[in-house]
C-alpha cells in the first residue's frame, strides 16, 4: 500500500523501511501492474511522474480535490483522501488505498462533508476503477 509524501509527491513503499531499495522504474511498473494502465496514467500525474496533461484528451484541465480531517494532524499535516480528474473530459480517479497527508494550509474540503463534495466534484465525473490483478488476492 503506497504512502505519499505531499512535499515531494513521491510515493514510497513500506519495504523501504526494511532497507530494500526499489528503483523508480520498478516502482512505476509495480503501480502500473497494481492499478491498471488507465488508472495509473492519472495516478502518475498526482505523484509528479507525469505533467498535468490529461492522458485521455491531452488538455491541461487537471484538477485535484483534497478531503481532509483537520483534527488528524501530524507535524502540521492533516490526513486526507483525494480526487484527481480532468475538467475537460471528466475522467479521473479517487486515491488508491493508503495514507495521504497534506499541509493544513492546503485548500481542502472536510472529509465526510457530502454537500461540499457535491459542490466541488463534477457531477458527470467518470471515475476509473483500480484493476487489482488476481495475484494480489492472496496477499
Ligand atoms: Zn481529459
Amino acid at each position: 500500500m503506497p504512502e505519499v509524501s505531499h512535499r515531494s509527491m513521491t510515493p514510497f513503499s513500506k519495504s523501504r523501511a526494511k532497507g530494500v531499495y526499489i528503483s523508480r522504474p520498478e516502482l512505476e511498473l509495480r503501480y502500473l501492474n497494481d492499478y491498471g494502465p488507465d488508472y495509473f496514467a492519472f495516478f502518475r500525474i498526482f505523484v509528479g511522474w507525469a505533467p498535468r496533461i490529461c492522458p485521455r484528451c491531452q488538455t491541461h484541465g487537471i484538477k485535484i480535490l483534497y478531503l481532509g480531517l483537520p483534527n488528524n494532524l501530524i507535524d502540521g499535516k492533516i490526513w486526507c483522501k483525494w480526487y484527481l480528474w480532468c475538467d475537460a473530459c471528466r475522467s479521473g480517479i479517487y486515491c488508491p488505498l493508503g495514507t495521504y497527508r497534506i499541509p493544513i494550509e492546503e485548500p481542502h474540503i472536510l472529509w465526510g462533508d457530502e454537500k461540499a463534495l457535491a459542490d466541488h466534484l463534477p457531477k458527470d465525473l467518470e471515475l476509473i476503477p483500480v484493476l487489482w490483478p488476481k495475484k494480489n488476492a492472496s496477499r
